[in-house]
Order: structure tokens, then sequence, then C-alpha cells
């Protein structure tokens, strides 16, 4: 069994290229499913060390793999890999260097983080036992998301248990959020495309409105939550946007309206029911106005489902670094970690990375002023992945 303080000093070695790595990732961004140069950079690097890339991985997601010379789990550790549609608004030397395009939820610093934690357990077999898998993972932001396709691709075929971190810009360091079961939640979208009748504002009767049965609509779908969901259930819709007429035009009857909107709930099964509810009300409001619809519902990501045990690992490894577990409850953001957590026991961590001298203020995530304290928090950050991987092969057993 490796000494305790073995992680902390692999860590003080690897020295500052953890926080160079993630500035150059942070100058260079990539949207999601275009993350071609940063693949690029993740593949050689992890060739360099020695670390086998696994044959089949569809698009710009990576998955490596090093095998240790005793028996035990297969383990996987994930990193998001891509950047948002943004335009950064920091003055910093490492700004992104790509119009529109900025590192704003931090994907920046898990590849920096996983990569180091590849190139120092490349180095360091004895570490390892059964089988390690570094799973870099192409466009966690955009719908349908890049882990469903690394299911397709197999990987949780060969997986026991899966981990990863989320660094958090509003928590300070030394902070970590993770608890078991339900953690974020099932997404879906609709859209629907309402057609009436153009006309004259004058001449109404031989017009028809399609806004009449949209402004029903708007106020159907928000009472879903309120009637049509078990109280007991977490669940939202939002209407978040509604395009039709001429701003200013003020006589003309609009021929044609879209609106859309999101529905977020903890658990997947109620998700199916507030789709069909918004696409029967969408079709039963728009035939009572005699209007035409076309009606598309995507089913987004699942809810993702956090394992009691590998959560207790998580909380463990923290606790040993002197890390502050919070327990904080569920919310209705969403992480298509998901997918691996419907396949294998699985759990993610938000780990707190806002400044502590308080010169960048904490800001939210995918805000053009997004601040991660990386000097400061990023080797605890590496040395706490590198200690879950410990724990984990102290606690887990091979199923
Ligand atoms: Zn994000
Ligand atoms: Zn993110």
């Amino acid at each position: 069994m490796m000494m305790d303080n073995t992680i902390k000093d692999l860590v003080a070695a690897y020295g500052h290229e953890l926080v160079e790595n993630r500035r150059y990732l942070h100058a260079h961004p990539e949207l999601s499913f275009q993350e071609k140069h940063t693949a690029q950079w993740i593949r050689s690097r992890l060739k360099k060390a020695g670390i086998t890339l696994l044959e089949g991985i569809s698009g710009n997601s990576t998955v490596g793999c090093l095998k240790g010379n005793k028996p035990g789990p297969a383990i996987g550790l994930r990193a998001d890999i891509d950047a948002l549609g943004l335009i950064e608004n920091n003055d910093l030397p490492y700004k992104s260097t790509v119009p529109g395009v900025m590192h704003a939820c931090g994907h920046d610093a898990h590849t920096a983080i996983l990569m180091a934690a590849a190139e120092i357990l490349a180095k360091h077999p004895e570490l390892i036992a059964g089988t390690v898998y570094f799973i870099f993972e192409q466009a966690e932001e955009f719908l349908p998301g890049g882990a469903v396709q690394l299911v397709k691709d197999g990987i949780m075929d060969k997986i026991d248990y899966i981990f990863a971190i989320h660094v958090n810009a509003e928590s300070p360091i030394g902070t970590l959020d993770v608890h078991g079961g339900t953690r974020f939640a099932a997404v879906g979208t609709y859209d629907f495309k309402i057609t009436g009748k153009g006309g004259h504002g004058g001449f109404p009767h031989t017009a028809n409105n399609p806004l009449i049965p949209a402004s029903e609509l708007i106020t159907a779908i928000h009472l879903i939550p309120a009637m049509k969901c078990d109280p007991l259930t977490s669940s939202t819709v939002s209407v978040s946007y509604l395009h039709c007429g001429v701003e200013g035009v003020a006589n003309v009857i609009p021929e044609k309206v879209s609106m859309g909107g999101c529905v977020r709930v903890l658990d997947t099964k109620v998700r199916e029911s507030i789709m069909k509810e918004i696409d029967r009300l969408g079709r039963a409001i728009c035939a009572a106005h005699n209007c035409a619809v076309e009606v598309t519902l995507v089913y987004g990501y699942p809810a993702c489902i956090v394992d009691e045990k590998c959560a207790a690992v998580m909380a463990e490894a923290a606790r040993e670094l002197g890390i502050n577990v919070l327990d904080v409850p569920p919310n209705l953001g969403a992480e298509d970690f998901a997918y691996f957590s419907q396949e294998k026991p699985a759990a993610i961590a938000w780990f707190g990375l806002a400044d502590p001298t308080g010169t960048h203020a904490p800001t939210p995530h995918h805000n053009p002023a997004f601040y991660l304290a990386d000097e400061a928090g990023l080797p605890l950050a590496l040395e706490y992945v590198l200690t879950v991987y410990k724990k984990a092969l102290q606690r887990l057993t091979t199923p």
C-alpha cells in the first residue's frame, strides 16, 4: 500500500505544469463536438506517457488505459473537454484567443487535472491495481452530449466504477459537494411551430391569430408541474422563447409563431409524462383555435444518480485531505455524466475553486467573467483525484 504522503509528493513533483496546461487549454478553447486540437493535445500527451488509447472511440473523445501488476477493479476517471460560445470578459494573460469561445465551465481544468493524474500513474504503475481508464469526453455542454456515445462505444462494459469531479467557481477551495442519490435533473426540450392565418388588424375575423393559442399555452404549460405532477416530486417547466410578428408593426396579425422551452425533473419517469402532456396541450389548444402545429420534443440527459458507495469513497478521500464535505441538496441542473451513472456505480463531486484572495468575486458558471483560482487550487484538486483513486482501490471490490 502506498504511503499517504506519496501522492502529495508526486503532485508537488509534477509542479507548475498543471497550471500551465490548464492555461494553455483555457487560451485555446473549442466548442462542443469541435474539440479537434484539444483531442490532439490529449492523445499525443497520453501516447508520450506510454498510455494505451482505446480503439473505436468516436469523435473527439479519447480513452486512455493503464493496467497495474496487481488484480483490482476497472476504474474510470472522467473529464469533459469542451468550451462554450461566450466572449471572455477577463483581463488575464491566458485569456481565450478564440473569438466567441471560452472555457467558462472549467472543463479546461478537468482536462489538465486528469492529464496530470494519467501522467503520474503512468510513471507509477505500483499505484495501480486492475485497470484505470482516463476518459476525456467531448461535448458535455451540447445535446446529445459526449457521454451517450462513449456508452454506445462500449466503454462502460469495461468499467466497474466511474468517478468525476466538476470544479465549482462559486465555492471556496477546501470544500467539496458530493452525496449519494439523485444529483441532477433529467432534461427535455419542446418546440412548437404554430401556423394560423395572417391578416389585417382591422379585420380579425378574416385572419386567425396564432398568438392566441400560444398565449394560452404559456399558462397551460406552466401549470403542468403544479397540477399534473405529484407535489413531492421536483419538476419545472419553462417557456424560454416566443417569436412572432415584426416589432413595431401593429396592424398586421402574424401568420406564424414559434415558441419553446425546457423541462427539468429529478425523476426521469416524470419527464416522460410532462413531455407527453406538453405534446397533448400543444395539439389540443392549437386545434381548439383552428391553428396547425408542429411539435418537436427532444429528450436530453437523464437524471444523474450518484452511487452511495462511490459517494462515500469521494467523501472519505476529501476528509483525508482536510476538505470540508458539504451536504448540498440536489438541483435541476444537468450533467451528461448521468449516462455513465445509468450503467455502473458512479459518483461526481463538485470541487471548490473560488478565489480565496477575493480579487475575483465568485462568478456563476457560463458567465463571461468565469474565473478559477487555478494556482491556489489545482494542485489540491489533482491530489484529491489521485486520493479518490487510492480510496476506490481500498474500498471497492472487483464485481
Ligand atoms: Zn457547463
Ligand atoms: Zn461543466
